[in-house]
């Protein structure tokens, strides 16, 4: 072994029953957020009581044990990961692990915190984040995050991008919503220096009956429609790029950025995935649209991080890996307008 080579994972590599090699962990580190997106949580949401979250120790601990399995990026997410105090020492930790296992710490914000941050997440190795952003036009923004203020996430936006973090920009397309605005957000991100992530809305959770809100066949657009639509204005360039994630992407020639597609929907890339998703209270969802689970918080807090205790925490990660289903089967037609499964996006951050 070359002495710059990263030291092997400690433990047998995760690889489930499909051949599908888990390198990915997202952690939603926590389920409360600042914004209140309608698409995403109802109004009055009900966030756990604090006493059932995971430690900021316990989740780095967890991370730990994966990333001595083999995965090799970890993505934080939530609810709104910077709003959970002291998130930072868990940045820091886990920045800990960039080059002796772990290739790369990122995260998924809607921004809104991302002035007060984005330095200290560049000092502690995070390199690309994506921040959230369904439209430019601010009272639709106030409108779609219920609570949210755009301003303050272009501040964090132009932050990030001043601190040295490359963005990318993810807008959920909502029909009769963003669905005229995503050529003034390919620009925008040209002129910016941001690539551009499309995402087709998923029945997660009920998300209250106001108009507009309830009723996911009321907000879902299929991208092959826009992608064609945008093909009228937009040179677009298909590439094999990836990011280890479920997006692919395309090259806008006119503003030399990537444009990707996430498409549960219409195309969903179930036989590459290589993700599982921890929540804050030590939960393991071994697939985003399905609702088998793992509780790892029994084990990890059983197992005083000696051999014996590591055992039973190593026993219960690969039990959960062995039930990692194929895929999800998520649908939105007239007579699917409802949550396919009832957890809301915020408790496994997407
Ligand atoms: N608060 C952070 C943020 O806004 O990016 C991280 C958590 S948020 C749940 C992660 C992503 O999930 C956001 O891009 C959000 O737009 C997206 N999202 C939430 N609910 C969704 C849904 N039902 N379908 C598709 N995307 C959704």
């Amino acid at each position: 072994m070359d002495a710059l080579d990263p030291p092997p994972p400690a433990g047998r590599p995760l690889v489930d029953p499909y051949a599908r090699a888990i390198t990915y962990l997202r952690v939603s580190v926590t389920d409360r957020c600042d914004f209140r997106c309608v698409y995403c949580m109802a109004e009055d949401m009900h966030f756990l009581p604090k006493s059932e979250l995971l430690t900021l120790e316990e989740m780095a601990r967890l991370c730990g044990a994966f990333i001595r399995r083999g995965v090799r990026k970890l993505r934080l997410t939530g609810g709104e990961p910077l709003v959970r105090r002291n998130v930072m020492w868990l940045v820091r930790e886990l920045g800990g692990h960039l080059g002796r296992g772990l290739d790369e710490l990122t995260l998924t914000t809607n921004g809104s915190q991302l002035a007060k941050y984005a330095e200290e997440l560049r000092a502690a190795g995070v390199r690309r984040i994506n921040v959230s952003l369904d439209t430019l036009d601010p009272d639709k923004f106030a409108a779609i995050t219920r609570w949210g203020r755009l301003g303050q996430v272009l501040d964090g936006i132009a932050a990030a991008k001043a601190a040295g973090l490359a963005v990318k920009i993810n807008a959920v397309a909502l029909k009769g919503v963003n669905d005229n605005e995503f050529d003034r957000l390919i620009a925008w991100c040209g002129e910016h220096g941001h690539d551009l992530t499309l995402i087709e809305v998923m029945p997660m959770g009920e998300i209250g009956g106001e108009a507009g809100a309830g009723d996911r066949s009321a907000q879902y657009i299929p991208l092959s429609m826009v992608r064609a639509d945008l093909r009228k204005r937009w040179t677009l360039a298909e590439t094999d790029y990836r990011t280890g994630g479920p997006a692919r992407y395309w090259t806008v020639k006119e503003t030399g950025r990537r444009l990707g597609f996430i498409t549960p929907l219409t195309h969903n890339f179930c036989e590459l995935c290589n993700r599982v998703r921890l929540t804050c209270t030590g939960v393991l969802y071994m697939c985003l649209g399905q609702e088998d689970r793992a509780d790892l918080r029994t084990p990890l807090r059983a197992s005083a991080g000696d051999d014996a205790g590591d055992a039973v925490l190593d026993a219960a990660i690969r039990a959960a890996i062995a039930r990692k289903p194929k895929g999800h089967d998520f649908i939105i037609d007239r007579r699917h307008a409802g949550a396919a499964v009832p957890r809301h996006m915020s408790v496994t951050g997407g």
